[in-house]
């Protein structure tokens, strides 16, 4: 015999048990590596981002796959090397293109969780086809409030301007609606009100942010968090971070006004390394940045929490990247892949919670143009062909790419290069190309 207190105490075990954890995946845009204060920056500071890497997990190794925005959102949502199925460059933002957009027979994590009876919400930027075929709702997502483009005004939008994609309608499942006041902002409503809404179910939410995208743009309210930092670009840029700092400060705080806060798996990312130049981002200490294979394009902040289950505080020095986000939100959703479904990421839990040491990924690959640019990394060895020659870096001991260690280690050089044309054997050529100059995000 149980007695009540027992039998509803192990009923209660029971449900929680049962109650699938909600997954929000916050993804920024073009944020340099140095400028959150997690990662180090003295003059930005990130008080709420912060909170997800220290009641987490922080990825000192957090790869994306890709250097820039579109095709490393499509890595993202499919878990997938994007070069598998052709999404090597960014779309034309072009509605009648039915060709430039993330392929409509890959299975995105949306899809996989609106199946299994998630809500599924974007909030933000998509980037993944302007067509019809390609909007958001027909690939998985229930609800969608952002913008179909690469990138958008922070204060304007204008109905006539159908092929500026800066100023094109921002929309609410399909339908224009008009801008009111600071982008970032509205985002940061929009999804708080999604958790409000869904504060009863399983739901996911992707929170793509376009900040801090270009156009570099802040309202007052943020441009006076920093009366330090004189340089005019770099002051707006880091007002367009703390906006987005705010809103995941709600987000967190609506958690847990909700009860939700161990019940929710959070991973926080950047799509690309910072594009240094362009909008006032750092990547300090790593080599260049977007566009680029040298480690400030595809290093990035990368966090995750889950209060309750996985550990708060630690740091996970060993490669992970971008891919691993969709079998890690099923593997704690409980639900299975497709057995046909060939995934290129993996479940980063039972290392996370340190029930298997070895490493999520022997070997990371990369590829863009076509082929053009490549790179590697295997354990501590990173070979990256950016120029003309592939060179090769130890990253664990220079993480600045600066000593070549092409002539040094030939043998790993060649190691590195054989498993490289393995994987390459495996692809298949850009799907559709680059957009012209000047219309590329
Ligand atoms: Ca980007």
């Amino acid at each position: 015999m149980i007695n009540r207190r027992e039998f509803l105490g192990s009923a209660m075990a029971l449900l929680s048990a049962r109650r699938r954890p909600n997954i929000i995946v916050i993804l920024t845009d073009d944020l340099g590596y140095a400028d959150l204060s997690f990662q180090g920056s003295k003059d930005i500071r990130s008080p709420n981002i912060d909170r997800i890497a220290h009641g987490g997990v922080r990825f000192t190794s957090g790869l994306v796959s890709h250097p820039f925005c579109s095709p490393s959102r499509a890595g993202l949502m499919t878990g997938r090397y994007q070069q598998r199925f052709g999404h090597e460059n960014n779309p034309i933002y072009d509605p009648a293109n039915e060709t430039a957009g993330l392929p409509l027979k890959e299975l995105t994590l949306p899809q996989l969780l609106g199946s299994a009876g998630y809500a599924t919400g974007l909030v933000g930027k998509w980037h993944l086809g302007a067509s019809p075929r390609h909007h958001p709702l027909k690939r998985g997502f229930s609800e969608m409030f952002g913008f179909i483009g690469g990138l958008h005004d922070y204060f304007n939008a204008d109905k006539n301007a159908t092929g500026n994609e800066r100023l094109i309608p921002l929309e609410r499942n399909g339908q224009p609606v008009e801008p009111t006041g600071y982008l970032t902002d509205t985002l940061n409503r929009e999804a708080d009100a999604f958790v409000r809404q869904h504060r009863s179910d399983p739901f996911f939410l992707y929170l793509a942010y376009n900040a801090p995208h270009t156009p570099v743009q802040a309202s007052e309210k943020y441009l006076d968090r920093f009366p330090n930092i004189e340089d005019k670009k770099r002051r707006t840029y880091a007002g367009m971070i703390s906006a987005v700092d705010d809103g995941v400060g709600t987000l967190l705080a609506t958690l847990k006004e909700l009860k939700l806060e161990q019940d929710t798996l959070i991973f926080f990312l950047n799509d690309n390394g910072g594009p240094v130049g362009v909008n006032g981002s750092r990547n300090d200490p790593l080599r260049a940045g977007k566009l680029s294979l040298c480690e400030g394009g595809i290093r990035v902040p990368f966090a995750a929490c889950w209060p309750g289950r996985l550990p708060a505080g630690k740091t996970f020095p060993q490669p992970v990247i971008s891919l691993d986000i969709l079998p890690t939100a099923l593997a704690a959703a409980g639900i299975q892949p497709p057995p046909t479904l060939k995934l290129d990421g993996v479940n980063l839990l039972p290392y996370l919670m340190g029930q298997d040491r070895t490493t999520p990924h022997p070997r990371l690959f990369w590829r863009t143009g076509g082929g053009v640019s490549y790179a590697v990394r295997e354990g501590r060895y990173k070979l990256v062909k950016a120029g003309d020659a592939p060179e090769l870096y130890d990253v664990e001991t220079d993480v600045s790419e600066t000593r070549n260690l092409a002539t040094v280690q030939p043998e790993v050089l060649n190691r590195l290069l054989t498993s490289f044309q393995q994987w390459n054997s495996e692809l298949v050529p850009p799907l559709f190309p680059m957009p012209p100059v000047g219309r590329q995000r």
